[in-house]
């Protein structure tokens, strides 16, 4: 059963601030945060929603909440239309990355505060109170008010205020943008164990892809409103469909060549640049696609970590490089170069710290082609 579907969601916003001396015309005044949204969450699962600002993750998240109301379309919590009842009718619960937590209360007062407001009785907020806080560490800070807190105390306050309410679906929008760098990923692991534990149906929406990809059970790439695909970490990274999702996830992104698929008589081979790259026979059947696009401008995806110094005698299959800069990151090296024929064609390689060319040598590079993806010039993936 699913816990969370948007189907065929369509969400604008009047365009507050026209540029001045341009004419206003009603159907370019309005900005599409959202088109043809469609996203399925299954119960209990860690659902997190990313893409660079204003893609419109926040307006997703809103309007599941019932913050917003969408132009058309329909949202269904554990098969049950939600579209027409107000937020607080909805059994979700959002933490905001401002977790506004009260200041002159408790942190056993700010947790019972929501069960309060819902009329509960005393001795089931006591009992929620102590099962939240045992839950999220808070046991010995119950007596606290916020301004006793770290910051990471108060970041688990607030999201305890938001499980207090025992929601069928927990959303998250950049809870962890306020914390520095450290905390970040210490909290990050603690809300992850925190999901599995109580198996609430979670949306999380993050700018951040490497936040994305260690957190979700599944991600889901938005661009300009428009959803790009939705997969386990390991299958955006290693399979993206499109050039959006190829470049935005991985730190660097995926390298993205101009090559063109020739028939060199016994196989089919890539040209980049100058050089020609053979397709290894045991790829060739992911890659017959490629028959339909010889002779023609397409793209080559390799992942930074697709390249390695050339390490034979010969120069068959080999790019010809200059580097331009090394970033030593300790336990590796970043290496970015530019074809030695066509400067234009920038890319980087990932390595072993040991490997260290001067900046302006040169030196030929090994593509591993088993990892090759490509995209054909409208930008869709070639390769299944
Ligand atoms: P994100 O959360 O990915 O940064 P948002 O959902 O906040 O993106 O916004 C998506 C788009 O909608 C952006 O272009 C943003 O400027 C626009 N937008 C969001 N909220 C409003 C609003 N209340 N009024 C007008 N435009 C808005």
């Amino acid at each position: 059963m699913s816990g969370v579907e948007y189907k065929d969601i369509e969400k604008g916003y009047e365009e507050q601030k026209p540029k001045q001396g341009t004419l206003r015309d009603e159907r370019e005044s309005r900005v599409m945060a959202l088109r043809r949204f469609n996203l399925r969450i299954d119960r209990g699962e860690f659902m997190v929603l990313v893409g660079p600002s204003g893609c419109g993750k926040s307006t997703a998240l809103r309007l599941l909440a019932g913050l917003e109301t969408e132009d058309s379309g329909e949202i269904l919590i554990e098969g049950r239309s939600v579209i027409a009842h107000p937020p607080q009718q909805r059994d979700v619960a959002m933490v905001f990355q401002n977790y506004a937590l009260y200041p002159h209360m408790t942190v056993e007062q700010n947790l019972a505060f929501p069960l309060k407001m819902r009329r509960l009785r005393r001795r089931e907020i006591h009992r929620r109170v102590r099962k939240t806080a045992e839950m999220l560490d808070l046991a010995d800070l119950l007596k606290r008010r916020p301004g006793q807190l770290s910051g990471g105390q108060r970041q688990r306050v607030a999201m305890g205020r938001a499980l207090v309410r025992e929601p069928k679906v927990f959303l998250m929008d950049e809870p962890l943008s306020n914390l520095d760098a450290k905390l970040r990923i210490q909290i990050r692991g603690e809300i992850a164990e925190l999901q599995r534990r109580t198996g609430i149906t979670t949306l999380y929406v993050t700018h951040d892809q490497a936040e994305a990809m260690t957190l979700g059970d599944r991600v889901a790439v938005l661009n300009a409103g428009v959803l790009q695909q939705v997969d386990r970490p390991d299958g955006l990274y290693d399979r993206p469909e499109n050039l959006f999702v190829a470049g935005f996830l991985g730190s660097p992104g995926m390298n993205i060549f101009p090559v063109t698929p020739v028939n060199t008589g016994q196989a089919l081979d890539i040209q980049l640049g100058e050089s020609i790259l053979t397709l290894p026979d045991d790829s060739l059947a992911k890659h017959t696609g490629l028959t339909s696009f010889l002779n023609q401008p397409i793209f080559l995806g390799l992942r930074p970590d697709a390249l390695a110094p050339n390490p034979k005698d010969d120069y068959a299959g080999t790019l010809p490089v200059r580097v331009v800069s090394l970033e030593a990151l300790g336990h590796e090296n970043l290496i970015y170069f530019e074809l030695l024929k066509d400067p234009a064609t920038r890319f980087v390689m990932r390595t072993t710290s040991k490997i260290r060319p001067q900046p302006g040598s040169d030196i030929w590079i090994l593509p591993d082609l088993h990892q090759a993806r490509f995209f054909s010039v409208d930008g869709q993936a070639i390769t299944p």
